[in-house]
Order: structure tokens, then sequence, then C-alpha cells
């Protein structure tokens, strides 16, 4: 018998895809307790948070008001929306080539058995 004893993985579901993944997978934005809406990339901020693939086309369906709004139950602007998107657009180029090709490796991985994902960060 092979048996891996590890740490329970706490599993989160993507806002716009629903899939399941480990948390650490997955990108969190949070509602902090001043009322902003915020790319918590070390997931350890306070407030409400909801996850998202790393996967740009996450992204554009989950950062829609209504659908972030429901995840973080609160009511989320359209200027909000636009303050998280724009840190998307701080990243350089090349980190979001990484954004967007980790999401494919992820779904990849998902084919065979979710393991052996890596990742350097
Ligand atoms: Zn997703």
């Amino acid at each position: 018998m092979v048996e891996k004893r590890r740490k329970h993985v706490p599993l989160r579901s993507c806002i716009a895809c629903q899939k399941k993944r480990p948390k650490r997978e997955l990108i969190r934005v949070v509602r902090t307790p001043e009322g902003t809406i915020e790319v918590d990339l070390k997931g350890k901020r306070a407030g409400r948070g909801a996850y998202l693939c790393p996967d740009l086309r996450c992204w554009d369906e989950g950062l829609q008001p209504r659908r972030l709004g429901h995840a973080l139950k609160c009511q989320v602007s359209a200027e909000e929306l636009v303050g998280v998107r724009a840190w998307l657009s701080l990243l350089s180029d090349e980190k979001r080539d990484e954004l967007a090709t980790w999401g494919q490796k992820v779904a990849q991985a998902d084919r065979h058995d979710g393991d052996g994902i890596e990742m350097d960060s």
C-alpha cells in the first residue's frame, strides 16, 4: 500500500468555473474589513475571500459585479472591479503569461490525477 500522509489540504471552489482546487492553487480576492477589495496573493488578509483559478478566463468571468458580490456577500461596484482588474494590468507581461500558462498547467494536471503540479513562486 502506498500511503501518502499529508496535511489535510483545504479545498476551495473557483467562483467562475466552480471547480474545487487546493486553496493555495487559487488566487484569493478579499473584501477587507476596511471595505476595499484586494487581491491577496498570500491568502492571509483578514476579510471575506473569494477564490479564482490562476486562469485569465476565470478572472474574466469571475470579475463581474454580481458574481463577485455574491461570493463576497456584499455589493461590488464596477469601480471596485476596475481596481481588481487593474491589479492584473500591474503584472508584467511575463508574469501575466505565467498566470495564463499556470492555469493551463493546472488544467492539464487535472486530466491526470491532479498531482505533481510544480509551482515556483
Ligand atoms: Zn476557475
